[in-house]
């Protein structure tokens, strides 16, 4: 066809490609799970659009998705009548990689297909995982509310480029046929596709149809009728009760909504009834995503009122500081037709809001009390995030508190793995603070010559040395009664610690070296408040400290630094 145009991938679409039919080849049947994901987000979107615009549906309401194959000509192809791609569409979904982060990710691997298999994993996968088995890949796709004679087919070999050509189609929607490789053949038996489709996909909440089949004793072989079956539940997971959904089919529903390859680490699944009505099904990740500090990065979790999916990301249903969540909520006290700028607004998603960090608080509480290697997996993933909510949540703060977690002079690691409680049942008699140094590293903080007093006299100290850390002891005063106190600041009130003998030796010292004292001041004049004797010192002989109620030297650091 004279209109048919050649185009070549995005440099990243090229290496993915690569490293995926390379490093994913023992997982392979994972391709169906992310083709029949997709098909199901599209009806998702078209269900989401005819909202506004049901004329979209053209009669066709009975929105599912279709798996067959063909043992001759070798090819599997996944269809299905949701929104469909324009050319357009196309070249930019199948031929680029939007999703941000996506530099940072190819800067990251390294050549080893072991490691970089793990990487891919946190990146997703998708549509292009179709190549581990097919040698070549079609996609012939409608848009919803286009002609019939617009529609578009892409085909690609997977290496460098694709190819787009204006087509006709009867009906809206994508199909997606792999031309499999040489030894794939196990995926073109029905049994393997069921199989493969039950594991992977039974969450999907719209049919996944195969054609039926029956013995045929003449041709001594399985014969396809020309009638559908419904292979799955084809319910939405999170209106199942919890005792039938299996942990795998929690994972894979995770996957699913993620765009996750890895398993979550934990999830909470909660049906709210009484004043406002809603379920919600969240689930933590085990690894922070690329974009977890990126301002446009995504967040939050998928918005489905009574089932029907709207929108993504609904940033609005979970404070920021839990932004690594994923999951869903269902409600019924939204109306279909809510807009971001109403989420803004509503109560009733304040409400949602509310219940929902109240389960991921519980939820969190529960994997430090009784699983705390994943918490510590936790911490060293989502920690710094979660130490914002100090600030960002008031009402949950104390909850908060106690899931925190600091490097200590008393394991003497970085390992940030020690909690407020920890501290406190370690406390000295007549000790009634809660000490802590900070610094721009670890390694600044911990040999700060202010910890030495505290090591000599055995008393712990927390060391800080996260960027929010500052900002988050400016919220978080004290916990339960003991006020959070920087050991470089002045008025430390060692003595009550310090035995009679330690007070009267003090006393004698500052004595002698009044003289010198009185000389620094002159000395230094106008750059210092004051200058005194210390006992907080051991083996160095003078250090600086901030007056109690002024800004420590590293947050006026960081202000500079910040300009202001
Ligand atoms: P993701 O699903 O995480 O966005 P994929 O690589 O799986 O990434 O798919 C890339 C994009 O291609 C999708 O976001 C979507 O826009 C488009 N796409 C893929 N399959 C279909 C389909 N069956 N119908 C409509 N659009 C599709
Ligand atoms: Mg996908």
């Amino acid at each position: 066809v004279s209109s048919s145009e050649t185009l070549g991938f995005q440099a990243e679409v090229k290496q993915l490609l690569h490293l995926m039919i390379h490093s994913l080849y023992s997982n392979k049947e994972i391709f169906l799970r992310e083709l029949v994901s997709n098909a199901s987000d599209a009806c998702d979107k078209l269900r989401f659009e005819a909202i506004d615009h049901p004329e979209l549906f053209q009669g066709d309401t009975d929105l599912r998705i279709r798996v067959e194959f063909d043992k001759d000509q070798r090819t599997i192809t996944i269809s299905d009548n949701g929104i469909g791609m324009t050319r357009d569409e196309a070249v930019d979904h199948l031929g680029t990689i939007a999703r941000s982060g996506t530099r940072e990710f190819f800067s990251k691997l390294t050549g080893d297909s072991q490691k970089d298999a793990q990487l891919i994993g946190q990146f997703g996968v998708g549509f292009y995982s179709a190549f581990i088995v097919a040698k070549k890949v079609s996609v012939l796709s409608r848009r919803a509310g286009v002609a019939e004679t617009e529609a578009v087919m892409w085909e690609s070999e997977g290496e460098g480029d694709f190819t787009v050509a204006p087509v006709e189609k009867a009906d809206r929607g994508t199909s997606v046929t792999l031309y499999l490789r040489d030894g794939e053949d196990e995926f073109l038996n029905g049994w393997k596709l069921r199989e493969v489709l039950r594991h992977y996909s039974d969450h999907i909440s719209l049919p996944i149809q195969m054609q039926k089949e029956e013995w045929d004793a003449e041709k001594a072989e399985q014969v396809k009728k020309n009638e559908w079956e419904t292979v799955n539940q084809a319910s939405a997971l999170w209106t199942r009760s919890k005792s039938d959904i299996t942990d795998e089919q929690y994972k894979e529903f995770y996957k699913h909504i993620a765009h996750d390859y890895d398993d979550p680490l934990a999830w909470t699944h909660n049906r709210v009834e009484g004043r406002s009505e809603y379920t919600q099904l969240l689930y933590i990740p085990k690894h922070a995503p690329m974009d977890l500090w990126d301002r446009d990065g995504r967040r939050g979790v998928k918005l489905y009122v009574k089932r029907v999916f709207i929108m993504d990301d609904a940033e609005q249903l979970l404070p920021n500081y839990l932004r690594f969540v994923r999951g869903v909520i269902d409600t019924a006290d939204l109306p279909l037709n809510v807009s971001r700028e109403i989420l803004q607004e509503s109560r009733d998603v304040r409400v949602i809001r509310e219940g929902s960090s109240k389960r991921i608080l519980s939820l969190l509480e529960d994997l430090a009390e009784n699983q705390p290697e994943q918490y510590a997996e936790f911490w060293t993933q989502f920690g710094q995030v979660l130490k914002e909510g100090a600030g960002e949540d008031a009402a949950n703060k104390d909850r908060i508190a106690k899931l925190l977690r600091f490097a200590s002079t008393h394991g003497d690691s970085a390992a940030q793995t020690v909690s407020f409680a920890d501290y406190v049942g370690r406390m000295k008699e007549g000790q009634d603070k809660i000490y802590y140094v900070s610094g721009e590293s670890y390694a600044a903080a911990s040999n700060s010559p202010h910890l030495e007093i505290f090591r000599k006299k055995g008393l712990e100290v927390l060391v800080l040395s996260d960027r929010v850390d500052e900002w988050m002891l400016s919220y978080l005063r004290d916990f339960e009664g003991k006020a959070l106190t920087s050991i470089a600041k002045g008025g430390l009130d060692l003595d009550q610690l310090a035995d009679e003998d330690e007070k009267k030796h003090q006393a004698e010292i500052a004595e002698t070296f009044k003289p010198l004292v009185e000389r620094l001041k002159t000395a230094l004049g106008e750059r210092v408040k004051e200058v005194r004797v210390t006992g907080r010192l051991v083996d160095s002989p003078a250090c600086v400290v901030v007056d109690q109620n002024e800004l420590s030297p590293h947050l006026m650091r960081m202000l500079q630094a910040a300009g202001q």
